[in-house]
This record gives C-alpha cells, structure tokens and sequence, in this order.
C-alpha cells in the first residue's frame, strides 16, 4: 500500500462557521427556539432566492414530499411515477399513502428518469411524476413540464439535489411545485429540514396547514403576544415544522450558498481531470441540454469487469485507505420490503446496471485539493491491489 492517508477523509461533512454558531446561540438566548421569527424570515429569504411564489417550510425534505402527496389528494387506487434509483422516501410515502409506485429506467449516463420512459408508463391511474434533478444536474423539464399538461398529472420536482441547479437560465424551485432537504450532506443544511416552493398558492397553504396538526394558518404564534390561545383544526395535521434552531442555520447557510457550489464545481473539475485515465472509473455524463450544474454529489461508477472486484468490496478497500465514500442510491425496488412486494430485481436493467456500481466520493466544500489527490491516489492503488494475483 502506497501513500496512505493517516486521517479518515469522510465522504461528506456540513461546513459551519462562526455566523453559523452564532445566530443558533442567539436564538438559544432568545428564549424563541421553536418555529418562530427566524422561520418565517427564512421561509421569505429562500422564497426570494429561488424566485418562487410560495414557500413552506418543514422538518424535512421527506415531511415536504409527504405533505404534497398528501395535499394533492393521492391515495389508493393512484399510481405515481418516479425512478427507483432515488431515496427512498419517495417510494415510502408513495406506498404509505396507499398509491403504487410505478418505476420509470433511468438514462445510464445521466442517472435520471426521461420523458420517453416516463410517457409509457402513464395509465388513467396516474396522478403524478416525481423526478430527481439527480446529483445537482436538472432533470429534462421542458419534457417532463409538457408530458405534465398533456396527460393532465402533477410533476413533483425532487429537488434535493438541486440548490442553485438551473434548467437553461431558469433556477430550480423557480417555477412548478419543488421540494429541497437542508439534511448535512446537502448544499446548504440546517441540520435537519426541508422546503416545499411553488405557484400554486392553494396547495402550499394547505400544506402549511397539514404541517402543523391541522391548526390555521400561524398558530405558532398562539403564545406570543399576537396570537391567540384558542385554536381550530380544521383537518387532522402532523408535526412537521421546522424550528428556530434549523432556520437559524438556514439563515446564515444561504447567503453562503453560491460560494459552496464554486468549490464544490473546482473539486468536481479536478476529480474530473485526475480520474480521466484510470480506465476502470467510468464518469457519468452530463445532460445534452444547457443547465447550471450545482455539483451536490461526485459519484461515479466502478467498471467491476475490468476491475475484477465487486462495488462494495472495492469501498471497504477504500475505506481500508482511509478514504469514506457513500453510495446514492441503491435502487429502492431491490429493497427487501419491495421485493416482498411485487418489485425486485430484473425489472430495471439501467437502474440496476447503475445501483450496483455507482459511489459517491468525498465531496464537501472544505475539502483541500490534496485530499481530491488522495482519493484518486487510493482508487488507484485500491486497484492495483486488485489486479495483483
Ligand atoms: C436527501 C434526499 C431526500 C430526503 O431529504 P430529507 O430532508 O432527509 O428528508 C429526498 N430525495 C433525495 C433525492 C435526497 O437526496
């Protein structure tokens, strides 16, 4: 083994700074640390990056899928299309709302579902498209937007991927109804928490409504001086507000954001040029039409023939080198519980063909050029290894 790393190089890692700690530690001073002024600041502030109409936030990018679905009346007897090579909770929700998830094959290079393996699928039990702008490239919108009206079914853009991602010149979250996560690993966190964004007034507010136990509109407030102590559901709601605690780091996150996504572009230019000639690492490809790529992940595939060594055993061999890696996605359809239950192996060639040797590096702004040296180091020696008899 050559050029060992001697500390652990995680594959992701959220970059907080001083503003970050210091506008938690106000909020916690305050004596405000649940949903609150620095919510609703939040809330407007991303509405306003983005460019969208409305905007609501949530404990999680998952509360806000949950929510749409819901909102949109889906339910039993309902099919929605969606890849399986996404997290999971899509599929979940689809299923715990009684609907059927239909999985659409994904483009091998661009790992993301297309509007002529969308359209095929589309029956009179279809109520909606969820696609994923995969690893910070949009999906094709214009298709998907178009495949939309004409059908007369919702499109649900996962857009957990997709913070500063543009679709030609129009930024993701824009337009349509958009759903983003501020989970750590994403490009700007608050530790837990999500957004749904849309022009559709009526579905968002009653999203906000269904977030919070049912309750009309603003009931956080019904302990400040404003509020009333009386309150009224109106529908059974849950629990899925984000606190003051999440926005605050939301707050200071965003104006960061643009920053992060330059780094996070050179780190993808230099894996990029330093894994071009080892013949074993294949690079997914880009998507044909013109887009701002927000470079959430750097995830490539293992050439396991040429390699001589399976995906996952090639990732302990990294880890052995100190390297961390992550693995978006395994195809939720070879998940056990879907196996169990009508899905499984053999149904998505692409999608599988992709599951089984995608992974994804390290991949985070404050990583140094010499650690994007050392993982290229490790995936070279981790290879050589392998080919020794
Ligand atoms: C992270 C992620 C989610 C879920 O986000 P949470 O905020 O963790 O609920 C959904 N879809 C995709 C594609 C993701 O990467």
């Amino acid at each position: 083994m050559s050029a060992q790393r001697r500390e652990f190089l995680p594959f992701s890692r959220p970059s907080i700074n001083e503003d970050d700690i210091a506008g938690v530690v106000e909020s916690l001073r305050s004596g405000w640390i649940t949903t609150g002024p620095k919510t609703a600041r939040f809330e407007e502030e991303f509405r306003a990056y983005t460019g969208a109409a409305h905007a609501c936030s949530l404990a999680s990018a998952t509360a806000g899928m949950h929510l749409v679905l819901l909102a949109l009346g889906i339910g039993e007897g309902d099919e929605v299309i969606t890849p399986s090579l996404t997290w999971v909770s899509t599929v979940n929700l689809i299923t715990l709302l009684g609907a059927r998830p239909v999985f659409a094959d994904i483009d091998r290079g661009t790992m993301m579902i297309t509007p002529a393996g969308v359209e095929p699928l589309i029956t009179e039990k279809t109520r909606a498209i969820v696609p994923v702008h995969y690893a910070g490239a949009p999906a094709d919108l214009d298709g998907f937007r178009a495949l939309a009206r004409n059908h007369g079914v919702h499109l649900i853009e996962d857009a957990a991927h997709a913070l500063g991602t543009r679709f030609g010149n129009e930024l993701i979250g824009s337009r349509g109804t958009a759903v983003f996560s501020f989970h750590p690993i994403k490009n700007i966190t608050t530790a837990e928490g999500g957004m749904v964004v849309g022009d559709d007034e009526e579905l968002i507010e009653k999203i906000r409504v269904l977030k919070f136990h049912g309750l009309g509109k603003d009931a956080w407030q019904r302990y400040s001086r404003r509020g009333s102590n009386q309150v009224e559901v109106v529908v059974p709601g849950f629990k899925y507000n984000m606190t003051d605690l999440q926005a605050s780091l939301g707050l200071t996150q965003l104006p960061r954001l643009e920053g992060f996504n330059r780094r996070r572009e050179e780190l993808a230019n230099r894996y990029d040029r330093l894994l071009a000639d080892v013949e074993e690492i294949i690079l997914p490809s880009a998507p044909r039409y013109p887009h701002v790529h927000s470079h959430h992940l750097y995830i490539v595939f293992l050439d396991t023939d040429k390699a001589g060594i399976g995906r996952d055993d090639f990732l302990t061999r990294l880890k052995e080198r100190n390297i961390g890696t992550g693995i978006h996605f395994r195809a939720a359809h070879t998940q056990q519980y879907y196996r169990e239950h009508g899905f499984g192996p053999g149904l998505l060639p692409e999608t599988e063909w992709v599951s089984e040797r995608l992974f994804s590096l390290p991949f985070f702004p404050e990583m140094l050029d010499s650690d994007v040296d050392d993982a290229v180091e490790a995936i070279k020696d981790a290879l050589a290894e392998a080919r020794r008899p």
